[in-house]
This record gives structure tokens, sequence and C-alpha cells, in this order.
């Protein structure tokens, strides 16, 4: 018995990514559609044969409570409604899925955790890269210690790109800016790779295009400390395109280049061990997994802290740099 699944935003990514990946998974399957926009709706329902019933808007995406076919709300809004719509669908006593990044501030990540605790159901953030066997991989090297201590790690996530006005991702009250859009990836991905919490960090925003980006970061570099001493470095930016993960330890190296593309994740080790790119659908693994964990009743694979964790570091980072760079301890 597949779960029934309720996208929650039909934006670029539910429509790119998570409805065809829906259509590949075993455990899920799209059953039904939140949207504040009508026109979407004929379509939606005639390409994945959704039923009126199994059809909501923002106002009444409440009375989902009702619905036996709607087990998981998938939370795909512009990240500064994450928290306002994971509530309401925990409420409605459904599971969560929730976007990357998980929501604006601690304080709301948290108002997230507490409403799925209080409903007792799940919550799963929407980093697909913990799904993704690779960087499985690299948190396992530094689980065991394969190559040695971690040493350094330097990671970026950023793209060439520009964004037409109107466009949620340059408005700071929506999550726009690079940080929040991209930079989670490299921050993620130096916890995943160190498997270590950082204990400070320090960083600098900017903006090159000041007439496209007049309220958020285009660029954002950071450092994050750890208690041993070791300092990793990170980069996003939504005007130059770069993709990696580079990790240094005490006997070698490993990279992932790139590290976060949806058709595939690859890279290589200091002894010539390549780490060839799945072929896999990435979402359709990750909603599968999840899937797979609230039906044996297992702890979700990506839980709300991953996210939380991240948000923690995000604000610091923004809180030092409107300081001069100055170091923010966590
Ligand atoms: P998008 O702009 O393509 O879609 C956003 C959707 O939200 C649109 O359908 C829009 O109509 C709707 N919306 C509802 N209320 C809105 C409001 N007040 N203002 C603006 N839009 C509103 O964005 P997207 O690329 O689909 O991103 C959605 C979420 O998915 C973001 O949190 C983003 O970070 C995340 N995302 C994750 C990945 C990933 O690889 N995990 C990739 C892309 C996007």
């Amino acid at each position: 018995e597949k779960l029934g699944v309720a996208l929650v935003g039909l934006g670029s990514y539910s429509t790119g990514r998570l409805a065809p990946g829906l259509q590949m998974t075993d455990h899920c399957e799209l059953r039904g559609i939140v949207t504040g926009s009508p026109e979407k709706i004929p379509e939606w329902q005639e390409q994945y044969n959704i039923p009126d019933s199994n059809v909501y808007n923002y106002e009444n995406m409440h009375e989902i409570a009702n619905n036996d076919d709607i087990d998981i709300v998938y939370i795909v809004l512009p990240t500064g409604l994450h928290a306002k719509y994971s509530i309401i669908g925990a409420e409605a006593g459904k599971h969560v899925w929730c976007e990357k990044p998980m929501a604006m501030n601690v304080e709301e990540c948290q108002n997230i955790i507490d409403a799925v605790n209080r409903n007792n159901v799940s919550l799963a953030i929407g980093y697909r890269l913990h799904h993704e066997p690779n960087t499985q991989q690299i948190m396992q090297f530094a689980r065991e210690q394969t190559y040695g201590a971690v040493t350094e790690v330097r990671t970026a996530a950023g793209y060439d790109g520009y964004h037409e006005d109107g466009n949620w991702r340059k408005n700071a009250e929506l999550g726009g800016g690079a940080l929040y859009d991209m930079g989670v990836y490299p921050i993620n991905a130096i916890r995943y790779a160190t498997q270590m919490e950082p204990i400070a960090v320090n960083g600098r925003q900017s903006t090159v295009r000041k007439e496209v980006y007049p309220e958020v970061d285009e660029i954002t570099d950071f450092q994050l400390e750890f208690s041993n001493g070791m300092v990793c470095t990170g980069e996003t930016s939504f005007g130059k395109s770069m993709n990696y993960l580079n990790v240094n330890t005490d006997n070698g190296w490993y990279y992932l280049k790139p590290m976060s593309n949806y058709s595939g994740v690859q890279g290589m080790t200091s002894d010539g061990t390549a780490l060839p790119a799945d072929p896999g659908h990435q979402q359709a693994r990750q909603m599968d997994g999840e899937a797979l964990a609230i039906k044996e009743g297992r702890p979700p694979i990506v839980p709300g802290s991953q996210g939380l964790n991240d948000i923690r570091i995000v604000n610091a980072i923004m809180e030092s740099s409107r300081n001069g760079r100055s170091r923010v301890v966590l």
C-alpha cells in the first residue's frame, strides 16, 4: 500500500522533479495538490489523475485533515512560507515533508518541530543528497575515518543566474538570496563531510548587481570553525556557476564534483577510487526512502534537526556579515 502525497506549491521544483519522481516511487504516490493558481488545476488533474476531492487551495488546506487519501503533505513553497504551511499540515494530522532551506530562522524551525511532535506525525527535510550514494559514501568516510581524520573542507554551490522582477528569490521576506537558496548546500555539506557541528562562524554577504538584487545577497562566503581548530570554507552565488565538495584528510583527500546536480554526483579519492554518478532519480529515491521510514515506523532519514542546524548557521553568517565579518559563536 503506497502512501498518498499532496504537493503544496506547484512551481518549477514540484513540476519538474517531484511530480515526475512520484511516478517512479514504490512506497508513495502523488494523490493531491494544494495551489493558489486555479489555472494549473485542470492540467495537473488530467496529467496525474487527481480527483476533485484531493484539490485544495491555501485557504482550505486545513480540510486535508478529513481526507484519508493523503498521508503526507510536501511543502514546496518559497522559503518564507515553509513554517506556516508545514504547521497547517501537521495540525491536519499529516506527515510533513518540507523543502530546504527549512525556514527563515531557528524559531520558525523549532515551531515546525513542535507542531509535528504535538500531532504525532513525522517530519523530513528535502535534502535529497542524504539519499544519494556518493554523498552517503562521503559521510561514511568521515564516520569511519577511512582516509584518516578530516582536516579541511572547501565547498561551493552557485549558479550563474538572473531572476526576473517578482521572483521570490529576490525578496528578503520570502527567503530570497543566495545564502538561503544555495548556501545551505555548502553548509550542509561541511556538516555531513565532517560529521561534526561547528562552534563558530564568520561570513560576508555582498551584491554586485545591485539593480537585480537590491534586497538580498548575491554572493556569500563563510568559514565554519570546529572545536578541534579545523576551519572549513564555503561559498555561494547567484552570479557564478560552481559546484564542488573538496575534503582533505590526514591520509589523503576526496572530492565530489558536481556535488549537488540532479543529473549526478560524482567524484574521486586520493587512492584512485572513482565515485561514479548514480543514474537513479534523486527525488524518487529521497521520497521512497522517507515514505518507507514512515511505513516501518522508523525516524525520518533527514529529520528536522538537519534543517534547523543549518538555519542556525545561516542566521549566524548573516549576523557576522552585518558586523563586519565578526566571529559569531554558535
Ligand atoms: P518556484 O518559484 O518555481 O515555485 C514557487 C511556487 O510557490 C509557485 O508555484 C508560486 O505560485 C507558489 N507561491 C505560493 N505563494 C507564493 C507567494 N506568496 N509568493 C511567491 N510564490 C508563491 O520555486 P521552486 O524552485 O519550485 O522552489 C520552491 C521550494 O523548493 C523552495 O523552498 C526551494 O528552495 C526548494 N527547492 C529545492 C530543490 C532541491 O533540490 N531540493 C530544488 C529547487 C527548489
